[in-house]
């Protein structure tokens, strides 16, 4: 098998961290219970094993063709994604009354992990509609939602986000696309967009393009951006897919990674486009999507990272070298009995879990947040998005160049597939906002905005955990000191930061990455401590043991191996940033 799909995990994860009683309580999610999630996620594993890991090799080598403004996909992709609609796999999360499934969003991410992990490049097309489905859900007109929800849930047609330009990457401020009124309800959309993922490809009817464009009198800046639909195929009354519309694909990008994921440059030549909500509100909606779509490429990043610890751990499990330090065997042994190679094993293994453990907490807060009224769940929400984004996008780097580092120089070879995992991770902490933009917007406006308010219920909940885990065993509490630890850099950072923010707002910045990084490393810590807590109460009921005090295991490598970064970012924010603004860096 290529890839086994972690389904006990993620199932763990939904029961214990996700808040599933809470979520399910609510009366959008009350028809189902852990069964019903647990059987889907098992077909879906099957699938994402069966029909999609045997494309990403595929996919990497021959990668999407460009020929006269067409876009071919790899072999066997056609056939996938046909299935992928057949089985009704896009409408998991969305809406029951437009055609969905309307399971939580923490089943979703655990579907969303499962399919990158197959292959990344085919699991960017349904991601980007999802975050095309969620936003005109929020922001769409009755008639909008009527035209476009129904296929797009159902995976027929698929959503786009045209937000970059050549002069405006992470400064949407800068995007220069003009949207003119023609008088009858639409607008002419014209400019270049570039970047766009799945922006032209030969799988669905149809590709509804979610465009930033400035009308005639916007003000400048990001304040001036509206936000447009501009269907590929122009739909007719009775809602199928009618004349082409003028956006034409002038070429894709030959790239590093997720080489079968078409990335286009389209060029809207005055296309018919319709707009969503009011005008110059465009940001405002794109972050909608954005948010939901900066979520799901964390999960990519656990997804990727998931794939890459399995092979780097077989591997380890094959490869014959050297005698053991211990004397233990005259032979050579498998290269997993060094103590080096577990230690990178663990890295892989607790950076992946601790990265799904927060992603299936985030998700459930989101859901929370979103099916009710209470202002500080949603602010600790958005707190949380941030971090994923960050975090599991960052490790997934980490985590596959460690899985190179495992296979030794079979590692730079293509063939075990070990490299294509790295070069596939390598876009994530880009694209969706880079690293240094998802922290700007954990500084700015999740932390500095409310005065550090939602930074210091996250780090009480925290304390809520390590005062379970102090009535534990001498593992528990181990964890429970290094999460304590942990918990205190970030507090000391947090009160550095509020009192810099003020005074010194470049000394602040300097120290946005270490913050997002040290906050997204507490953060997977914590989760991961809980998980510890929810193990040992079912080993103590008599459940199965060795997948539960697995979890402990990981977690308690983690709180000694790596929660203990986060007093190195404290450092570097509070030492560091003189160094970092005062240097010079001579022509
Ligand atoms: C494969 C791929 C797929 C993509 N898919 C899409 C898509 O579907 N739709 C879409 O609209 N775009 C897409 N993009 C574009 C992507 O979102 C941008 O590349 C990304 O936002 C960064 O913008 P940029 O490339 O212009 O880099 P720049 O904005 O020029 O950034 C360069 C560097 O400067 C840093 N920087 C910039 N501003 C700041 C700041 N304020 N504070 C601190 N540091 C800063 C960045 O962090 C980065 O390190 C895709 C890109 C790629 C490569």
């Amino acid at each position: 098998m290529l890839y086994q799909p972690p389904v006990q995990d993620l199932m763990f994860c939904i029961e214990h961290l996700s808040h599933w009683n809470e979520v399910s309580a609510r009366d959008q999610y009350s028809q189902f219970d852990l069964s019903d999630v647990g059987a889907v996620l098992e077909g879906y594993a099957q699938f994402c094993a069966e029909q999609i890991a045997p494309l990403s090799h595929i996919g990497d080598t021959l990668g999407a063709r460009f020929d006269k403004g067409r876009v071919t996909m790899p072999e066997g992709h056609a056939r996938a994604y046909a299935q992928f609609v057949e089985m009704g796999w896009q409408a998991l999360t969305h809406p029951v009354e437009y055609g969905g499934t309307g399971l939580p969003r923490a089943v979703g991410a655990a579907a969303v992990e499962m399919l990158n992990a197959a292959d990344m490049s085919f699991g960017l097309c349904p991601l980007l509609t999802d975050g095309a489905i969620e936003a005109l859900l929020l922001t769409g007109s009755d008639e909008q939602k009527a035209a476009y929800l129904e296929p797009l849930i159902a995976g027929r047609w698929s959503g786009t986000m045209n937000l970059t330009e050549p002069q405006a990457g992470s400064d949407l401020g800068r995007v220069a696309t003009k949207a003119l009124p023609r008088g009858d309800g639409s607008y002419g959309i014209s400019g270049t967009k570039i970047f766009i993922t799945y922006g032209a490809q030969d799988l669905t009817e149809n590709i509804i393009h979610l465009v930033l464009a400035r009308t005639p009198d916007a003000p400048a800046g990001p304040k001036g951006l509206s936000l447009f639909i501009v269907p590929q195929k122009l739909v007719e009354p009775d809602g199928t897919p009618g004349a082409g519309n003028s956006v034409n694909c002038l070429s894709i990008e030959h790239k590093l990674g997720v080489r079968a994921s078409p990335t286009a440059v389209l060029e809207y030549d005055d296309a018919t486009g319709f707009l969503i909500g009011n005008e110059n509100s465009g940001l405002e909606y794109m972050f909608i999507m954005m948010n939901a779509a900066r979520f799901s490429v964390g999960v990519q990043g656990i997804g990727i990272s998931e794939r890459a610890y399995q092979r780097a751990l077989a591997y380890a499990r094959d490869r014959v070298q050297s005698r053991p330090v211990n004397g233990g065997s005259k032979d050579a042994v498998p290269i997993i009995d060094h103590p080096d190679v577990r230690r990178m094993l663990m890295r892989m293994r607790s950076l992946t879990e601790g990265g799904r453990a927060m992603a299936a907490a985030t998700a459930g807060l989101l859901d929370i947040a979103h099916h009710g009224d209470d202002p500080e769940i949603g602010a600790l929400a958005e707190f949380m998005v941030p971090l994923v984004k960050g975090f599991c996008s960052e490790r997934a780097v980490e985590v596959a160049s460690l899985g190179v580092q495992i296979h030794g120089g079979m590692g730079f070879i293509e063939e075990t597939g070990a490299a294509q995992h790295y070069r596939d991770a390598r876009i994530l902490p880009i694209y969706e906002g880079t690293t240094a933009i998802q922290a700007n917007d954990l500084l700015g406006r999740k932390l500095m905005r409310d005065g550090g308010t939602t930074a210091r219920l996250f780090a009480a909940r925290i304390a809520e955990t390590e005062a379970k885990l102090a009535r534990g065993d001498a593992k528990a509490q181990s964890i429970g000191t290094s999460l304590a630890q942990a918990r205190g850099a970030f507090e000391a950072a947090l009160d550095w930061m509020l009192d810099n923010g003020r005074r010194d707002i470049d000394a602040a910045f300097a120290g946005s990455v270490p913050l997002l990084m040290l906050a997204g490393t507490l953060a997977a810590g914590w989760q991961l401590a809980k998980g510890a807590v929810a193990a040992q109460t079912a080993l103590d009921a008599g459940q199965d043991t060795q997948f539960l005090t697995q979890k402990i295991a990981t977690a308690l490598f983690f709180a000694q191996h790596i929660l203990p970064e986060c007093t190195t970012e404290q450092t570097r924010i509070m030492n560091g940033s003189a160094s970092l603004l005062d240097a010079a860096f001579p022509e």
